[in-house]
């Protein structure tokens, strides 16, 4: 009985070898590795933009959870941590994460990619009515010199940072271009509904003077057409001055500006207070998804916006 059974064992044994040979020809090499991109973000933004993408080829983590100021975060240990283990770090650039530089440094990662969304997106000046020059210091005006880096607010920027992060993934996984450049097409046809979307709503309004909180909406208010009169906060980490409060009340009574804008990662007694004094409205807007139920995601958080802006501003 054994004896007859050896020569079947030992073709098996050759059979299962050769089995072994035609899986590794037909495996792809990463699903044997089955290693997903890791990437890290500083906004919580920037992690939907590249999870739009990437869908299930990346893993991505935000530092930021929403709730914080996208210009003074303060890095936990964790994040070190993270930044050592990521291929690819995504950043907003043009001087709004300042806390970066020295974090990607302590972490060390030589490989680290970093993708700074703002490049190739003409940047606005930061600017301030001229009666607002009190206090003018030399770090202030460094900031200025690289210019507004609020992008995001603006849809059609949106799309040119949308391309830089999928072009870099690309590059890191070529083998999955057509599936990341199908996701950034479905996105982008997203955005555009959205768009225009809101456009249609804007265009019922005809008085669409604001004062906002601090300078954050210059590329929402010239793709929809609203205008800032002015703002609370010229520098995020300063106080306004009594002056300045007293310029904006000025020009919120002589200009009838009807809504003043507040943001929930900022200080709302000066905005409340100021609309106290001068009979405007307080409406509250999110420059990043996720500080206001219901503004959870990039397109819900401009449908949130608008939809507040346009009520606000709508005679009653
Ligand atoms: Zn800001």
């Amino acid at each position: 009985m054994e004896n007859k059974l050896k020569p079947f064992k030992k073709m098996q044994l050759r059979f299962s070898k050769y089995i072994f040979f035609i899986l590794l020809l037909i495996i792809p090499a990463n699903a044997i590795a089955s290693e997903k991109i890791k990437i890290v973000t500083s906004l919580p933004l920037l992690k939907e933009f590249a999870e739009r993408v990437g869908g299930e080829r990346v893993e991505v983590k935000s530092l930021l959870t929403g709730f914080e100021s996208e210009h003074s975060y303060t890095p936990k240990p964790g994040d070190l941590l993270s930044v050592v283990e990521a291929k690819v770090f995504i950043q907003i650039g043009a001087g709004l994460e300042v806390w970066v530089d020295s974090l990607v440094r302590n972490a060390g990662n030589k490989r680290l990619i970093i993708v700074t969304t703002s490049e190739g997106i003409p940047l606005l000046k930061e600017t301030e009515p001229a009666q607002n020059n009190d206090n003018p210091d030399t770090s202030d005006r460094d900031k200025h010199k690289l210019g507004n880096p609020h992008i995001w607010l603006d849809p059609e920027n949106t799309k040119i940072m949308l391309k830089r992060i999928t072009d870099t993934i690309i590059k890191l996984d070529s083998e999955g271009k057509e599936y990341y450049l199908g996701n950034q097409a479905a996105y982008i046809r997203e955005i555009d509904n959205m768009q225009k979307l809101l456009s249609r709503e804007i265009k019922q309004i005809k008085d669409r003077k604001i004062i906002t909180h601090h300078q954050a909406w210059p590329y929402f208010a010239r793709r929809f057409g609203f205008t800032i009169a002015g703002n609370i906060i010229r520098q995020v980490g300063s106080e306004p001055s009594a002056r300045h409060l007293a310029d904006l009340a000025g020009i919120i009574k002589k200009e009838k500006i009807k809504v003043i804008v507040s943001e929930p990662q900022l200080n709302q007694k000066i905005p409340k207070a100021l609309a106290e004094d001068t009979g405007a409205r307080l409406v509250t807007l999110t420059p990043i998804p996720g500080a206001i139920p219901g503004t959870e995601d990039y397109l819900s958080m401009m449908k949130y916006n608008v939809h507040q802006l346009v009520e606000a501003l709508q005679d009653r």
